[in-house]
């Protein structure tokens, strides 16, 4: 009784909660009862997104992480801080940790990592240096002693869908595969990881750890993935299949930051780094830390791009 009364007078800011991954995370914070705060940009582009928020009762703090007093001010309002920054601005958090360190009252903060565990996983160069600056955030709340959980969504279920199966391109025949397909990876509902993320943020047993959404059910190999999708759909796709030696020359030939998502795909689909370590030490895989929730299966994700698939994104690299 006592932790839930605690967990749910919580205040959460979320930066960069319009965005893909954070607007989630908003809507997950409000339905758990949390007093919700999003810091967006005074010239946002999403302002009907910001308009639905507050219509939720999300309180609006406009304002950049450059404005050091403002931002020390919103976060005297709170009690945990999450990042669903876009990775260009992955080292602009350490002004967000600045900002902590002289606010000097929040209980946890999640920087935005939401990906690979990048202390567990070493990628080709390009890869490698983009989870270096998640790497160097990580380091940098350590040494400043603020609590913090560290999130490894492994991949946004939806984002990956539609880059592999092209589903909202329904006359296409062809589907890519990235070397032999029979690599493992962790698929995860966006709105199960914006859910996920908020229970974390607020669980105190998830103080200073890493937790990792891996539900074992969700690791499928892309070869599985088409096939339960030919069995929805009643299609049989050609699958075309791109080797390792080409994906590892395109990263080394594409200009940056182009040659980072073909780094990425490398990892995870050719290699299986979200699935082929064990979860050990102090490390929590989350899926059974909640009995009243679970995470979708890749099946029922599926289903929902049977019926009303989630539009295709793209994440920015630059
Ligand atoms: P988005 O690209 O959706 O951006 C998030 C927010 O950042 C925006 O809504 C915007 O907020 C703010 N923003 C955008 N540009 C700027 C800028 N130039 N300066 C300051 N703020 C800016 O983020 P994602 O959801 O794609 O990424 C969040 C995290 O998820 C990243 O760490 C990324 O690496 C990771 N990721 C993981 C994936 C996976 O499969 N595991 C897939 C994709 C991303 P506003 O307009 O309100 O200011």
């Amino acid at each position: 009784m006592g932790i839930t009364m605690k967990q749910n007078e919580s205040k959460i800011l979320i930066f960069g909660g319009t965005g893909y991954i954070g607007s989630h995370m908003v809507k997950a914070s409000i339905k758990l009862g949390h007093p919700t705060y999003v810091f967006t940009r005074p010239d946002s582009d999403k302002k009907d997104l910001i308009r639905e928020f507050q219509s939720m009762g999300a309180i609006i703090i406009k304002g950049r992480v450059e404005e050091h007093d403002k931002l020390v001010e919103a976060l005297r309002e709170v009690d945990i801080v999450i990042s669903a920054l876009a990775y260009p601005q992955v080292l602009d958090q350490l002004k967000i940790l600045e900002a902590i360190k002289i606010a000097g009252n929040i209980k946890r903060f999640l920087p935005s990592d939401f990906g690979v565990e990048e202390d567990r996983v070493s990628a080709l160069p390009p890869f490698e240096a983009f989870l270096d600056k998640k790497r160097r955030i990580r380091r940098a709340i350590e040494e400043a002693k603020i609590p913090y959980t560290f999130i490894s969504a492994n991949c946004y279920g939806s984002y990956f869908i539609n880059y592999l199966l092209n589903p909202s391109h329904p006359n296409k025949q062809e589907i890519t595969v990235y070397g032999s397909g029979e690599a493992k990876a962790v698929l995860n509902y966006e709105q199960d990881i914006g859910m996920y993320t908020i229970k974390v943020a607020t669980d105190p047993r998830m103080h200073n750890r890493i937790v990792i959404f891996r539900p074992s059910e969700n690791a499928v190999s892309q070869l599985e993935l088409i096939s339960l999708w030919e069995k929805k759909t009643g299609k049989i796709f050609k699958k075309t299949h791109i080797s390792e030696e080409e994906i590892v020359t395109l990263s080394q030939t594409l200009p940056d930051p182009q040659n980072i998502p073909v780094s990425i795909l490398h990892s995870v689909f050719v290699k299986g780094a979200t699935a082929d370590f064990e979860i050990g030490g102090d490390d929590v895989e989350a899926s059974s830390l909640y009995p009243d929730l679970k995470f979708s299966t890749v099946d029922e994700m599926l289903d929902v791009f049977l019926k009303n698939p989630p539009k295709p994104a793209s994440a920015a690299f630059e």
